[in-house]
């Protein structure tokens, strides 16, 4: 018998629906007690706003030819604004490079109604709860799955390319080959890297690798924004757009 997320999940009709949905889950109780904990206490310099403190959707067109695949929001950042990757430092990066690829209209992305919209591309995470320390347990993955498997059935046909924004990200994917796709993942697994390319099939999605936009990795120099250009590049081609 499927799982109230699973059949919540697989009952929306549409994206729309779907963020409805997956912005009521509580599945998770670890990650439910953490992500309200959070909006409850919040920094300091956020004393004076209202934390989202719940599961974030994706974000971006129905129709959206490449996807960008992430870990879970942050804990200040998608869990206090309520959209992906947006009012935090991971995000000023992703968005300033989307923006320069011509696949947003603003190079900024501080709160969900500052005007941002995407083409091309729709964003969202592997895990939809803030997790303590940014690190999920497999199993939390696992019950937060078939968000990610409707998601990608709803994006159906139109998806051509998957960016997975690290290992992480990168290990979610290949539930949903067998999942939406009804194809067998390849074995052995492909080996995550930057600027991995791997696919499964012609009917399923290309996945591109890139290392992940956070902090660690912007600011010590292991991504750059030039190799985060390319990434986009790379998946812009594959895609046919462009
Ligand atoms: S991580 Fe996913 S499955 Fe778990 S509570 Fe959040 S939205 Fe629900």
């Amino acid at each position: 018998m499927p799982g109230w997320v699973e059949s919540h999940a697989a009952a929306a009709p549409d994206l729309t629906a779907l963020d409805r949905a997956v912005s009521d889950c509580r599945a998770c109780p670890r990650l439910v007690a953490w992500r309200e904990e959070v909006a409850a206490t919040r920094r300091a310099a956020y004393r004076d706003q209202e934390y989202w403190g719940r599961p974030v959707p994706g974000f971006g067109p129905a129709d959206a030819p490449i996807g960008i695949l992430g870990l879970a929001p942050a804990a200040h950042g998608g869990n206090r604004t309520g959209r992906v990757f947006t009012g935090d430092r991971s995000g000023d990066v992703l968005y300033a490079a989307l923006h320069r690829a011509g696949m947003a209209n603003q190079p900024t992305s501080v709160a969900a109604d500052d005007g941002l919209a995407l083409r091309y591309t729709r964003i969202f995470a592997a895990v939809r709860c803030a997790p303590p320390d940014n690190k999920p347990t497999p199993a939390e993955r696992d019950t937060c799955a078939p968000w990610l498997h409707r998601e990608l059935a709803l994006l159906g046909a139109h998806l051509r390319v998957v960016v997975a924004l690290g290992a992480f990200a990168w290990a979610a994917w290949w539930s949903a080959v067998p999942a939406v796709y009804r194809q067998r993942p390849p074995v052995p697994r492909p080996a995550f890297g930057h600027g991995a390319v791997a696919g499964a099939g012609p009917a399923v999605p290309v996945l591109i690798g890139s290392y992940h936009v956070s902090q660690q990795n912007t600011f010590t120099g292991r991504l750059t924004p030039a190799m985060l250009d390319g990434i986009l590049g790379r998946a812009k081609q594959l895609a046919g757009i462009d």
